[in-house]
């Protein structure tokens, strides 16, 4: 599976929540990569920038935490100004 389309999704979910929560600003998103899955950090922070570039969500934080079994990527967290939600 390629990134973009996932990244696009996660992107898709951080913006209905913000809108959600009267366009609060986004800190960071919490991402899980699987150690063994077909995505590493640094191919997968090229597409999330590719994909945030020139929007609202440009420099958005991405923290990427590797677990040894999952999903390849799973969006875990969305923070907002300090709290964590989903
Ligand atoms: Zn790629």
């Amino acid at each position: 599976m390629h990134e973009t389309s996932l990244i696009k999704d996660m992107l898709a979910t951080v913006r209905q929540m913000r809108e959600e929560k009267k366009d609060s600003p986004v800190k960071k998103v919490t991402v899980e990569l699987s150690e063994f899955g077909s995505m590493d950090e640094e191919h997968f922070r090229f597409h999330f920038d590719e994909e945030t570039r020139g929007t609202e969500l440009q420099g958005l934080g991405l923290e990427i935490k590797k677990v040894p079994i999952g999903a390849d990527a799973k969006l875990v967290s969305i923070t907002f100004g300090g709290q964590e939600t989903i």
